[in-house]
C-alpha cells in the first residue's frame, strides 16, 4: 500500500481515488472533480477553505460510508477517476502530436513563486500566478516540464486593516501535513536531503512535491534540524526585505534546485528561468560540466544555448542587486569550483552603465541565457531599451530581447457557470472548444448566446460576489462586534444593481490604486448619482516592507470609510486567489491605471475578460495589444512630461462619465443593457483566444522549447547518444 493512504484509513478503499485527486491540483481546474469534494460535505469543504487534503483528513468515517451507499455519488466518482487516470497516463497531447521526438526531454522550469490554489500560499502576486498558470497549461498541452520552487512555511501573510487604515500582516504557518504536498523520499522512505555544493556556510535542503496534472512541482525547504536556525529560516517566507536572506534564497533556488533535479535523476535538456531569482541555476549547470573537465567558456556556451530567461518587470526594485562582498561571503569556494577567479564571475553580474552597483541578477540571467523575452509587446520594447547596454554598439531594435505576451489559464479563471453557458452554444458545433480555445474562429459563436442569458449569468455572478462580501462583513459584525465603519468600508452597503468597477492587485506604488481619488468632488458626483450610481471595489496587499504602498492603501481605505461616498467604495481585506476568483467573475468593469511604462503585462484584466468583463485601462502592458475600441476603454497612450496624475485621472473620469456609465445604463430591454452585452461578447471573443495561457505556452513551446530541444538531440546524435528516457523523478 502506498504510504500516502496510511493517513486516510478512515476512507474505504473504494474511495481512495479521492486521496489521489486531493494531492493533484488537477482537481482545481476541473469543476467535476471539485464537485466530488464539495458533495461529500459542503460545509466542511467551505471550512477547509477548499483544501481537499484537510477536509479528507478531518471528515468522519461515516461521511465516506454514506458516500459508498450513494449510487449517484459513486457513478460521478467513477467518471472523474476515469478522466483523472486518463490524464495521468496520457501519452498524447498537443506537444506530443507536434513534436513526437521531443516529448521525452524534460524542460526544467524555475520560479521563486507559484500561484496555484488557495491552499498553497507560495505566491505574492502576478508573477506567481503567471508561473502557476504556465505549469497548468503545460500539463494540458502535454509539455514535458518539471517545475522547481519553494515551500514557504510562513506562506500565509494575512492582511488585517486597523481601524485607521494601516495594514498589519498576520503570519499563518502552513500546516505541511494538511497541505496538498507530499515529502519526496529516498528509497528507504527517509526524507531526501540535499547539500548545496561549495556554498559556505553549508545549507541543506529537503523537498516536497505537488502534482499539477502531469507536471511535478518540487518545493525546496530548508527548515530541517541539520541546519542552523538562520539557515532553517531561509525558506520561511517569500520576498523578504533582507538582502542577504534573499541572496541565500536565490542560492537555494538556483543551485539547490539544480542539485535536486540531479539527485532525482531527472535529465532535463533545457532550463526556463521565470524572472531573475533563479539565475544561479545555469551557473550550477556550468559548474557540473566544469567538474567533468569542460572549461568554463565551453560549458557556459552549452548551457546558454539551452537556457530561456523571461524578464517580468521594468520596475528597478524588481531586479535584485547584491553587494560584491556579500557574493564573496557565499561564493568564495564556488569561484574555484568554476575555474574562475573572483573578478571573472562577478563581471557576469555587472550592469555596464553602473558596474560598481553590485551583482545584478537580471544582467546575470541575460548573460547566462540564449533566449530572452519580455512579457508583452510594449514590455519587449522597454526591456530592449533597459538592457541595450549589455550589447555594445547595437541598435536598439537589434537587441535580442523578444517578447511573448502573457496569458492566463482559461480553465482556472473562467467561471464554471460562464463555461456552462458558453458550452451550451459553442458545444453543439465545436464539442472540443475547451480543448481548442486558442482558436479565435470558434469564439465567433459567442454571438449565438442570447443577450439575456449572458446578462443573467453575469448578474448572478455579481450577486454572488456581493453576497459573499456582505456575508463576510455581517459575520464580523455579529461575532467580532466589528466597528460599524469597518463593516461599511468592507462592502456591507454594496448594491448589485449599481455599476461596479473592480480594482484588485498588489498595492505597489506604480500601480496607483489611488488615482481615481485625485479629484474627490468629481468622483463624488460619479459615485453618488441617484439614478446611475457607480461603486468601486478595491482589494490588494502592500508588501510588508513597503510603507509607501501601505500609505496608498490607507488612503483608499479611508475613502471606503468616508460617509461622503455612501458605502459605495469598498475595500476587501486579505486579497488572495479566492477573492480574485470572485472579483474577476463578478464585477462589471476591470480597472487598471499603472504608471506607464512600468506594467510589464498585467494579467488580472485577462482573467476578467474571459468572463465578459470589459477592461478600462491605461495603454500599458498587454492592453495596447488587445484594445480594439469595442472590448473596453483605453487612455494614456501618449508620453507625458513630468507628473501625469492630473491628466490620467481626468481621462479616467471622462471615460467613466461619458462612456462607461451611459453604456451601462443605456436603454435596455427588460432590464438587459443590450449595448453593454455586445461589448461583453466582444471582450470574450478578443481576450479568451489570444490572452490565454494556451496561446502563451504554445509560443514558448514553438519558439523556444522545441528549437532548444531539437538542437540538444542533434548534438546527442553527433555524439552517438541515441536514446534518452524521460524521467520525471519520483
Ligand atoms: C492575476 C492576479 C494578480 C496579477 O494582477 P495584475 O496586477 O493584473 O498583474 C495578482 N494577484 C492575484 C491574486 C491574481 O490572481
Amino acid at each position: 500500500m502506498d504510504l500516502k493512504y496510511h493517513r486516510f484509513l478512515h476512507i474505504p478503499e473504494r474511495l481512495w481515488g479521492l486521496v489521489d485527486i486531493a494531492y493533484n491540483l488537477w482537481w482545481s481546474w476541473h469543476p467535476e472533480a471539485k464537485m466530488l469534494f464539495k458533495q461529500l460535505n459542503r460545509q466542511a469543504w467551505d471550512e477547509s477553505i477548499h483544501n481537499p487534503v484537510k477536509m479528507l483528513r478531518e471528515l468522519p468515517a461515516e461521511t465516506f460510508d454514506a458516500a459508498l451507499r450513494n449510487a449517484k455519488y459513486l457513478h460521478h466518482y467513477d467518471i472523474v477517476m476515469a478522466r483523472f487516470k486518463r490524464m495521468k497516463s496520457s501519452r498524447i497531447g498537443w506537444f506530443r502530436e507536434h513534436y513526437p521526438k521531443l516529448a521525452n526531454y524534460p524542460i526544467a522550469y524555475f520560479s521563486a513563486e507559484y500561484g496555484l490554489q488557495h491552499s498553497l500560499p507560495f505566491y505574492a502576486g502576478g508573477l506567481g500566478f503567471l508561473a502557476g498558470d504556465h505549469v497548468k497549461e503545460c500539463s494540458d498541452l502535454g509539455i514535458p516540464l518539471v517545475a522547481v520552487g519553494f515551500m514557504y512555511s510562513d506562506g500565509y501573510l494575512h492582511q488585517h486593516i486597523r481601524p485607521e487604515g494601516w495594514q498589519d500582516n498576520i503570519v499563518e504557518k502552513l500546516e505541511r501535513d494538511l497541505a496538498p504536498i507530499s515529502r519526496v523520499l529516498n528509497q528507504d522512505n527517509s526524507p531526501i536531503i540535499i547539500k548545496i555544493p561549495f556554498i559556505d556556510p553549508t545549507i541543506y535542503v529537503t523537498v516536497w512535491k505537488v502534482d499539477v496534472g502531469t507536471i511535478p512541482l518540487y518545493l525546496l525547504d530548508t527548515d530541517i534540524e541539520i541546519n542552523d536556525q538562520s539557515v532553517r529560516e531561509i525558506s520561511s517566507r517569500l520576498y523578504t526585505g533582507d538582502k542577504e536572506l534573499r541572496l541565500r534564497q536565490e542560492i537555494v533556488l538556483g543551485i539547490g534546485g539544480t542539485q535536486l533535479l540531479n539527485a532525482l535523476g531527472i535529465k532535463y535538456s533545457a532550463m526556463h528561468l521565470n524572472e531573475g531569482h533563479p539565475a544561479f541555476a545555469p551557473l550550477e549547470r556550468i559548474r557540473e560540466r566544469v567538474e567533468e573537465g569542460v572549461n568554463f567558456n565551453d560549458a557556459s556556451e552549452i548551457v546558454r544555448k539551452t537556457t530561456i530567461f523571461t524578464t517580468h518587470t521594468p520596475v528597478p526594485a524588481g531586479h535584485d542587486l547584491f553587494p560584491f562582498e556579500m557574493m564573496d561571503k557565499y561564493f568564495h569556494n564556488y569561484y574555484n569550483a568554476l575555474g574562475l577567479d573572483r573578478g571573472n564571475l562577478l563581471q557576469l553580474g555587472f550592469h555596464p552603465l553602473d558596474p560598481d552597483a553590485g551583482f545584478n541578477m537580471t544582467a546575470f540571467a541575460i548573460r547566462m541565457s540564449g533566449y530572452h523575452n519580455g512579457v508583452s509587446k510594449r514590455h519587449g520594447e522597454v526591456a530592449r531599451e533597459m538592457w541595450q547596454s549589455l550589447w555594445h554598439d547595437i541598435d536598439i531594435d537589434k537587441v535580442p530581447i523578444d517578447y511573448i505576451t502573457n496569458g492566463a489559464h482559461l480553465p482556472t479563471w473562467l467561471n464554471p457557470k460562464m463555461e456552462y453557458l458558453i458550452n451550451t452554444y459553442l458545444g453543439p458545433s465545436c464539442p472540443h472548444w475547451m480543448w481548442e480555445h486558442d482558436d479565435p474562429a470558434l469564439w465567433e459563436l459567442i454571438d449565438e448566446i442570447p443577450d439575456e442569458d449572458l446578462w443573467r449569468t453575469h448578474y448572478l455572478l455579481k450577486v454572488k460576489l456581493i453576497n459573499r462580501i456582505r456575508e463576510h462583513k455581517r459575520r464580523k459584525w455579529m461575532t467580532d462586534y466589528a466597528d460599524p465603519m469597518n463593516v461599511v468600508a468592507g462592502g456591507a452597503l454594496l448594491d448589485p444593481s449599481a455599476l461596479t468597477i473592480g480594482f484588485a492587485r498588489r498595492f505597489s506604488t506604480y500601480k496607483r490604486a489611488d488615482l481615481i481619488f485625485t479629484d474627490i468632488e468629481r468622483l463624488k458626483k460619479i459615485i453618488n448619482n441617484r439614478w446611475r450610481p457607480v461603486q468601486f471595489i478595491f482589494a490588494g496587499k502592500a508588501h510588508p516592507n513597503d510603507d509607501e504602498g501601505k500609505r496608498i492603501l490607507q488612503k483608499v481605505y479611508n475613502y471606503a470609510h468616508a460617509p461622503e461616498f455612501g458605502g459605495r467604495v469598498a475595500f476587501i481585506e486579505d486579497y488572495g486567489e479566492q477573492i480574485a476568483q470572485y472579483l474577476v467573475h463578478g464585477v462589471d468593469v476591470w480597472m487598471n491605471n499603472p504608471l506607464p511604462p512600468l506594467e510589464a503585462s498585467g494579467t488580472s484584466g485577462m482573467k476578467a475578460g474571459f468572463n465578459g468583463i470589459p477592461h478600462l485601462s491605461i495603454l500599458d502592458g498587454w492592453w495596447p495589444e488587445a484594445f480594439n475600441n469595442r472590448n473596453g476603454w483605453a487612455f494614456g497612450g501618449e508620453e507625458v512630461e513630468g507628473d501625469r496624475t492630473i491628466q490620467d485621472s481626468n481621462d479616467l473620469y471622462e471615460i467613466i462619465e461619458n462612456k462607461v456609465v451611459p453604456l451601462y445604463y443605456s436603454s435596455s430591454r427588460e432590464g438587459i443593457p443590450l449595448k453593454w452585452v455586445k461589448m461583453m461578447k466582444e471582450c470574450i471573443k478578443t481576450v479568451a483566444p489570444f490572452f490565454s495561457a494556451r496561446r502563451m505556452v504554445k509560443e514558448y513551446a514553438t519558439r523556444y522549447y522545441a528549437p532548444t530541444l531539437e538542437s540538444v538531440i542533434n548534438e546527442m546524435k553527433e555524439d552517438g547518444v541515441t536514446t534518452e528516457v524521460c524521467n520525471y523523478g519520483p
